[in-house]
């Protein structure tokens, strides 16, 4: 068997976390229009005849910010840099930009290979100009390879998982061949809501909404989910509702759809908006949401996480 940790980073929103989702064929790490949509590491795993590969979705790297929540969002990204045996870095096809010449600067010092990903090729019409540009950033830094793909239309990827692959070292593997993710089901769920409401109002409400799982029960034909949308100011209540509470009820009813196909039953799901000012600014809040999901994780399995 061949192993091994595989971190996917780059700036927001150039599609590491569908990348993610692709290449290991199922939902497990959220994806909007929105920067800043992922807060927290995932891990995607995927588990074939022949390999264990553990990619590492992270926070997009981005400018100093004196945000708690950006700062820690920062911190994750690149600690999860220090033991991975490949970097998939992604960039968007034809798009160069100074946060990706900021994430070079935090790649610079590393020793691992890293694949250079140009992301988004369904969007280049002028395929012509794909080689000028791979010509322009090949010396940016060593590679081991350059590759043109699609993460949303899944094109390419086969490619990049042997290129990975071949990345790889011999070793038995972490984690149970049957785990997608080292999260659990109750987080997933908790992202899942999250990422409807980040997509159903995205343009009305800031990013700052949190969720919280107050109710999980699993039994062999059902999950029975409560959950609370967390909102910074009270006027938000009424965005987040909607008239007649259509909003909460289409924003409940996609999330549900989506947590049905991860846990393979029937889901119910009930959720409540509550004001709770300024939290963002406070990230005990962030880290103890992250903490409680790991011990209810550790709890559901009675087996080491490692370290995160
Ligand atoms: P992240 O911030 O880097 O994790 O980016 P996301 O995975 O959340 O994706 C950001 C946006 O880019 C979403 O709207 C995705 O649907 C979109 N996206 C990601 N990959 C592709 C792709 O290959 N093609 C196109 N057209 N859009 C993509
Ligand atoms: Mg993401």
């Amino acid at each position: 068997m061949r192993v091994g940790y595989v971190a996917i980073v780059g700036r927001p929103n150039v599609g590491k976390s569908t990348l993610l989702n692709h290449l290991i064929g199922q939902k497990v790490s959220i994806t909007s229009r929105k920067p800043q949509t992922t807060r927290h590491r995932i891990l995607g795993i995927k588990t074939t005849e022949d390999a264990q590969f553990v990619f590492v979705d992270t926070p997009g790297i981005h400018r100093a910010e004196q945000r708690p929540m950006n700062r820690r969002m920062n911190e994750t990204a690149l600690q999860s840099l220090a033991e991975v045996d490949a970097v998939l870095w992604v960039v968007e096809a034809l798009r160069w930009t100074s946060d990706d010449e900021r994430v070079l600067l935090s790649l610079a010092a590393l020793s691992c290979p890293v694949i250079l990903v140009l992301n988004k090729i369904d969007q280049v019409t002028r395929k012509g100009e794909l080689l000028p540009f791979i010509d322009q950033v090949q010396d940016k830094l060593k590679f081991h390879c350059i590759l043109p793909v699609s993460a949303l239309r899944a094109q390419q990827l086969d490619v990049l998982e042997k290129e990975v692959f071949a990345l790889l070292s011999e070793g038995v593997p972490i984690y149970p061949a049957d785990w997608v993710t080292d999260k659990s089901m109750r987080f997933l769920a908790m992202e899942v809501i999250r990422e409807k409401v980040v997509r159903q109002l995205g343009e009305e409400l800031p990013y700052e909404a949190a969720v919280e799982i107050e109710f999980f029960k699993e039994d062999e034909r059902l999950v029975d989910i409560a959950a609370i949308i967390y909102i910074q100011k009270d006027s938000q209540k009424k965005i987040v509702i909607g008239s007649k509470g259509a909003r909460l009820k289409s924003i409940g009813s996609a999330a549900r759809e989506d947590i049905e196909k991860l846990v393979e039953k029937k889901v119910m799901l009930r959720l409540w908006v509550k004001v709770k000012e300024g939290w963002t600014e406070n990230s005990t809040f962030i880290d103890t949401v992250a903490l409680l999901d790991h011990l209810a994780m550790l709890e559901q399995t009675n087996q080491p996480l490692d370290q995160s």
